[in-house]
């Protein structure tokens, strides 16, 4: 089968590899769509992932071959590749245990075949059903989207809230659909990237601040009456974001760091303690969080066809131009491997 193989130095190759057999409890899933995820990019753009490695985890597509001891399956069973209930016995308990697992480490320490190849292997139990309403580039973002939802779950946002979002990128835009859902009514979006700037608008921000001409704290600021969002997701997490939404959140509100910052980001507390403003971290998100990803998804309640246009589908060939391109702010808003088209 076909693989984009991580060879270490910013380099894939497009490799035919032997199609992997499942073991007992195990399926090979016959890969239909794989969305890129910016902890991929950031995995390529530092060089984090192992050689060897086949990256891609935002998976949907089809059961192709059951293992021994497999229940509730089917071959061709529609199934995005992760967020199912871990068995009692299933060992993920040195993640939270053990100090030396954090997110660097653990981030590419499963399965060396990923979602950037024609098949893939999943724990049987790790499966969720995709909805018919669902199309497979949708379902492929249940993972981000289950992320956006845990961040939501986590957060302080009730009904008539504004909610500021800073970074309108994949989970940004999943983000700002998911506060609605969850009874924001008031969206401020700050985003560079024009193509990402018009998506948040079209999704209905109020106000979509540039923050490389705009003072995005200022603006906030002005756009609430001088008391800031009730809550600020950090979907951004470079350079000084965290601080920004730590200054401009209101009194007693909430930031939540979603995006996962590579490098040290500076903070000013002395600006922002007296406010009493209350930090949140959030990360993944658990079988609950993806099975609420599928509803909202399905009932159109978080548009995933709206990140989504003819432009975001490219070639397993085309990965190698895609990571150098996505290493650079982009114009592109959520670009999905099809590898649908590669079937054989
Ligand atoms: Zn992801």
């Amino acid at each position: 089968m076909r693989a984009a193989v991580y060879q270490g130095a910013q380099r894939f190759e497009i490799q035919d590899i032997d199609r992997p057999s499942p073991r007992p409890h195990q399926v090979l899933v016959r890969v239909a769509q794989s969305a890129i995820c910016g902890t991929d990019v950031h995995a390529f753009m530092y060089d984090l992932a192992p050689p060897g490695h086949v990256l891609g985890h935002e998976i949907a597509g089809r059961i192709a071959e059951l293992g021994a001891d497999v229940e509730g399956w089917a071959v061709g069973d529609r199934v995005v590749a992760g967020g199912g209930d871990p068995p009692p016995d299933a060992n993920r308990g040195a993640f939270y245990t053990d100090p030396r697992f954090n997110y660097r480490t653990m981030g590419f320490a499963g399965s060396r075949t990923g979602g950037y190849a024609e098949y893939t292997l999943a724990e049987a139990w790790g499966l969720q059903a995709i909805p018919d309403a669902v199309p497979d580039a949708v379902a492929a973002l249940t993972e981000p989207c289950s992320v956006a939802v845990r961040a939501v779950r986590r957060s302080a946002v009730k009904l008539g809230d504004t909610v500021g979002i800073i970074g309108a990128g994949p989970i940004g835009l999943l983000c700002m659909q998911a506060a609605r859902a969850a009874g924001a009514t008031r969206l401020l979006v700050s985003e560079p990237a024009p193509a990402r700037a018009q998506l948040a608008r079209d999704l209905g921000a109020a106000a979509v601040v540039n923050p490389r001409e705009e003072d995005v704290v200022e603006r906030f600021l002005e756009l609430t009456g001088g008391l800031g969002p009730d809550v600020i997701f950090d979907c951004a997490g470079i350079g000084n974001t965290l601080d920004q939404a730590l200054v401009a959140v209101r009194r007693r509100g909430q930031v939540v760091l979603v995006a996962v910052p590579w490098e040290p980001m500076p903070l000013q507390p002395a600006d922002w303690m007296a406010r009493e403003v209350d930090l949140r971290v959030t990360f993944g998100g658990d079988p609950s969080d993806w099975r609420a990803a599928l509803d909202l998804l399905a009932s159109g309640r978080i548009s995933g066809e709206a990140l989504i246009s003819d432009a975001s589908f490219i070639r397993l060939d085309d990965i190698q131009a895609t990571f150098e391109a996505l290493m650079q702010p982009s114009s592109q808003v959520q670009v999905v491997v099809d590898l649908g088209a590669e079937a054989g």
